[in-house]
C-alpha cells in the first residue's frame, strides 16, 4: 500500500519534481544547524496548489506523513521530517502580483521572504516583515511559524500582515481563501487557525499579503545606557514622543555587543565599554528633515536626565549597517564562543528588569561564570535569552545543565506572565513546555482542533504536540 502511494505521488509530480537518493535528500532531512538529523522515504517538490492537493489525498488515505517545509530555517526542528514525505514549497516561488492600489501582494507559498520585499519596493510600497534569516526563509514558512522579527512594534507579527490564504488540508481539500479585504465579518476568520500552525493542520499554498507606505526617511541611533529600568524609561519616552515612527527599538547586553566585536570584528561605537545598548531607528514616509532632529533632541534630553548614556546617530547608510551587523551577528559570534543554550522568551515589557535580575541571578547560581548573552526585539518583550558557557569550561557539563537551566528560566517568565516561546514556535523543541505552560484545556482545545482537520495525524507528525 504504501510503496504504491509513493509511486502514485511520483506519478503527481513527475520525476523531476522527485528527491529519492540519500545524498540529495540530505539538506531536506537535516535542520540548518546540524542540532536535528531526520529521514524520509521522498522529497516532493510540487508545481502546483493542484499538485500538493493530490499528493496530500493520496497521503490521507496510505496514511503517510508528510512533512512541509520552506526555507528550513526555523530554530524548533519544526520542518525535520520523521518519516514519510518532505513536502518542499520551493518551486511554487511566484510572487502572483503586487496591487500598490490596494496595498497587497498575492504570491505563492514558496516565494523567498527577501523577494517579496523586493517586490513591494519595486512598486513602491514596503513589506515590513524583516528577520536575518529573510534571504532563505519562505513566506509560507514565515505563516506558518507566526514569524516577529524587527519590526514588530511597528507593523506586528507575521499573523498580523496578512488578509487572505489559500491552504490545502490533511485530506487534499483546497480552502481558497484568497481574499484582499480590510473588513470581512462573514464567519469564523479561518486564516487565523492556520498562521502560526507549524504545518501541522495543511499546507499554505498562497496568500494575499498588507503592504505598507515606503519609508523615505530613517533615522538610526546606537545607545547606550546603565540598566534594563533605563531601557524601559527611554523606550517609554520615545513612544511618547516618536509615536508611530518609532519602527525598531533592538536591546543588546555587553557581552553580546563584544562578543560580536571580538568574533566578527564588528565595529564598536563608542570608545568604552557600557552595560546596555539599544539599537532604535525613527521612520517617516514622507522626507521629514525633522525627523533627526527630534530623535537628536529625544537623546540629548534623555543624556542630561540620566536616562543613556552616551549614544550615536547614524551619520550614512554605512554606519547603520555598521550598527545592524552588530545585531545581527550575535548568534554567529555566539557560536564561535562554545556550546550555548537559547531562549526565546517575552514578558511584559514592564516585567523585563524584573526577568534579567531574575534569571541573571538564577542561571549564574546553577553554573557559576555562565556569560548572559542577552539580546533581543525589547520594543515587544521578546528577549533572546541565550546562555554561553563559563570560560575555559567543560562544554559538556555546561550541555549537560541545560534542562535545568532551561526549566529555571522558563519558570521565572511564567511566573512574570510570559511566554516561553515569543516567536519561534514549539516544533519538537518545545512540546514538553507546551505541556506545562499552557493549561490542559488550551492544549486539549488545539488537539481538537488538530483530530478535526487531521483525523490520521499525517500532518507534521512528532511536531507541536
Ligand atoms: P521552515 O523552517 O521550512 O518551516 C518552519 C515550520 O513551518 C515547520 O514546522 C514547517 O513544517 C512549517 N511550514 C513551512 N512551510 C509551510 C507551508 N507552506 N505550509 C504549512 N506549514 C509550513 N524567527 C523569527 O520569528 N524572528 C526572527 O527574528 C528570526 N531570526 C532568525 C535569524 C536567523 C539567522 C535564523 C536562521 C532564523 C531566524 N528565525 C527567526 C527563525 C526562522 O527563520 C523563522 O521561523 C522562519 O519564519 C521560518 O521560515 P522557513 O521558510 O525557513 O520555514
Amino acid at each position: 500500500m504504501k510503496q504504491s502511494a509513493l509511486s502514485e505521488i511520483i506519478k503527481i509530480v513527475g520525476q523531476k519534481n522527485t528527491i529519492t537518493a540519500t545524498a540529495d535528500k540530505e539538506s531536506y532531512i537535516t535542520e540548518w544547524r546540524g542540532r536535528w538529523r531526520g529521514h524520509c522515504d521522498l522529497v516532493v517538490t510540487p508545481r502546483s496548489t493542484r499538485q500538493v492537493s493530490k499528493i496530500l489525498s493520496v497521503c490521507h488515505h496510505a496514511g503517510i506523513a508528510v512533512t512541509p517545509q520552506s526555507g528550513n530555517t526555523g530554530l524548533v526542528g519544526g520542518s525535520v521530517p520523521f518519516g514519510g514525505i518532505v513536502l518542499s514549497m520551493e518551486k511554487m516561488s511566484k510572487i502572483i502580483n503586487t496591487d500598490p492600489i490596494n496595498f497587497t501582494l498575492t504570491s505563492e507559498a514558496g516565494a523567498k521572504l527577501k523577494n517579496i520585499q523586493i517586490a513591494a519596493n519595486k512598486a513602491d510600497r514596503l513589506f515590513p516583515l524583516s528577520l536575518a534569516s529573510e534571504g532563505s526563509c519562505q513566506i509560507g514558512g514565515n505563516l506558518a511559524t507566526n514569524a516577529g522579527g524587527v519590526h514588530v512594534l511597528k507593523y506586528g507579527n507575521a499573523r498580523d500582515l496578512v488578509l487572505g490564504l489559500e491552504v490545502v488540508l490533511p485530506n487534499g481539500t483546497i480552502w481558497e481563501g484568497l481574499r484582499g479585504l480590510r473588513k470581512d465579518n462573514s464567519g469564523y476568520d479561518l486564516k487565523q487557525i492556520f498562521l502560526g500552525s507549524e504545518g501541522t493542520l495543511g499546507v499554505i499554498t498562497r496568500c494575499v499579503l498588507k503592504i505598507f507606505p515606503k519609508p523615505r526617511e530613517i533615522v538610526t541611533a546606537f545607545a547606550a545606557i546603565s540598566s534594563p529600568y533605563k531601557i524601559i524609561e527611554l523606550y517609554t519616552k520615545i513612544g511618547e514622543l516618536a509615536g508611530e515612527s518609532l519602527s525598531v527599538f533592538e536591546f543588546m547586553n555587553e557581552v553580546s555587543v563584544s562578543m560580536s566585536a571580538s568574533q566578527l570584528k564588528t565595529r564598536y561605537p563608542f570608545s568604552q565599554p557600557f552595560p546596555y545598548f539599544v539599537l532604535l531607528e525613527l521612520t517617516a514616509t514622507n522626507f521629514d528633515t525633522q525627523l533627526r532632529q527630534m530623535l537628536e533632541t529625544i537623546l540629548s534630553d534623555a543624556m542630561l536626565n540620566g536616562t543613556i548614556l552616551d549614544a550615536v546617530l547614524a551619520s550614512s547608510n554605512q554606519q547603520r549597517d555598521e550598527f545592524w551587523r552588530i545585531r545581527d551577528t550575535i548568534p554567529e559570534a555566539q557560536v564561535l564562543e562554545g556550546a550555548s543554550i537559547k531562549n526565546d522568551i517575552s514578558v511584559p515589557l514592564s516585567k523585563v528588569p524584573d526577568f534579567l535580575s531574575k534569571a541573571d541571578y538564577a542561571t549564574t547560581k546553577i553554573a557559576p561564570g555562565i556569560r548572559h548573552v542577552s539580546f533581543g526585539h525589547i520594543g515587544d518583550g521578546n528577549i533572546h535569552y541565550n546562555l554561553s558557557q563559563p570560560i575555559k569550561s567543560d562544554a559538556n557539563i555546561f550541555i549537560g545543565q541545560r534542562d535545568e537551566l532551561i526549566n529555571v528560566v522558563n519558570e521565572i517568565v511564567n511566573d512574570l506572565g510570559g511566554s516561553f516561546s515569543a516567536e519561534h514556535g514549539i516544533g519538537t523543541l518545545k512540546i514538553e513546555e507546551l505541556n506545562l505552560y499552557r493549561s490542559k484545556e488550551e492544549v486539549n482545545l488545539m488537539k481538537l482542533l488538530k483530530n478535526t482537520l487531521d483525523p490520521k495525524g499525517i500532518m507534521n507528525p512528532g511536531k507541536m504536540f
